[in-house]
């Protein structure tokens, strides 16, 4: 039996050891939590992945800077409008803009210009999150006024000794800087997600433990983890050999998952891409252990090859109603519902605003 409020790094540690025959009362007690705090609707958002193009050099990311072997892409203002107009046609309600980092007033200007066209094509129907890396509280700010609401920002470890074996150690990478962001992004207002890699070489189950209690003292409203997937061209490439099999990494992330929603039973949780990059079913096997949130790409398909941040990354074409009719009936298969109509906003984040 498992207590919900007397949760500590203990009973984590112990909940993350657990075997593959005693998990499904740990997935099926996470799922119960969720249906009683916020039901069983899956909300959709489609992701664009605007350009991978990135100053930054995270050691495990495939489209670091220092990679040569990628094409570079951007995709352009117009075919941004285009996917928006298309996704909002098939029925999409949510999106989310993500990019590599770029930190410059033109990106800063071209991200507000392009939120503000977005909100007024659509009528400030779509719903709109950013994933865009760490800027300052001026772009921040900016963007938030332009029309963005929810941002995620994965801190990727909470542990600072590993975050500086995952990041190169300089000024670019700054673990404080990040935390800082989290913290402004709070201040003004946004919904704000983080997440970490599951399954990263060096990492031990405390880590893991100490990521979730970390997410829950900074009052986080969304969540994104998954597993750490290895990137042939990445510096991290070569600690292959010491990590655990993929599928070892999909359960642990699926028993995080469920942990995260017991000590957090009212924020969104998204089944992460990487999860379905090891399983078919790595994402509605998230939902079942407790997340709430699907996020299809719909990023326009001639750049799809390029957004490699780890290898063997799904590619489909989820900007068809066909695909997103295929997905509901997916979600009925688990006795949840897709949900369409509504922007599906993190309950936490007004519970505690309301405060
Ligand atoms: S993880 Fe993000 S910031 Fe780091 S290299 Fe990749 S895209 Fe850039």
């Amino acid at each position: 039996m498992i207590n919900q409020n007397e949760i500590n790094i203990d009973t984590i540690i112990k909940l993350l050891k657990t075997s593959l025959s005693e998990s499904n009362y740990l997935f099926e007690f996470a799922n119960k939590i969720k249906l009683e705090n916020i039901g069983n609707k899956v909300h959709i958002r489609g992701i664009i992945e605007l350009s991978n193009i990135c100053s930054k050099d995270c050691y495990y990311c495939g489209i670091r800077k220092s990679n040569k072997k990628l094409e570079r892409y951007n995709i352009t203002d117009d075919e941004v409008l285009q996917t928006v107009a298309e996704a909002q046609k098939v029925g999409y309600t949510s999106i989310v803009i993500q990019s590599g980092e770029i930190i410059d007033e033109h990106f800063t200007e071209r991200i507000e210009n392009l939120l503000k066209a977005i909100k007024q094509m659509s009528d400030g129907k779509l719903g709109i999150t950013l994933s865009l890396g760490e800027q300052t509280t001026e772009t921040f700010q900016r963007w938030f006024q332009a029309g963005a609401h929810r941002y995620l920002l994965r801190i990727e470890s909470s542990n600072p000794d590993l975050y500086y074996k995952i990041h190169p150690k300089d000024e670019k990478h700054n673990f404080e800087n990040r935390l800082k962001c989290l913290e402004s992004l709070k201040q003004i207002g946004y919904q704000v997600g983080t997440g970490v890699m599951i399954g990263l070489p060096f990492q031990t189950l405390e880590d893991l433990a100490n990521d979730l209690l970390f997410m829950k003292r900074i009052e986080i409203d969304m969540c994104g983890m998954g597993p750490y997937i290895e990137q042939v061209d990445t510096p991290l490439y070569k600690f292959k050999e010491v990590l655990k099999p993929q599928t070892e990494r999909l359960f642990l992330s699926q028993k995080m998952i469920a942990i995260l929603r017991l000590i957090m039973p009212d924020i969104n949780i998204a089944a992460a891409t990487s999860l379905q990059a090891i399983d078919k079913k790595g994402k509605l096997m998230a939902i079942t252990s407790g997340g709430n949130i699907i996020m299809p790409n719909i990023t326009p398909m001639k750049y799809r090859n390029e957004y490699k941040i780890y290898d063997n990354k799904p590619i489909n074409n989820d900007l068809t109603m066909k695909f997103l009719f295929k997905l509901k009936k997916d979600i009925e298969t688990i006795n949840h519902q897709m949900e369409l109509n509504e922007w599906g906003d993190s309950h936490h984040f007004y519970k505690i605003n309301q405060k």
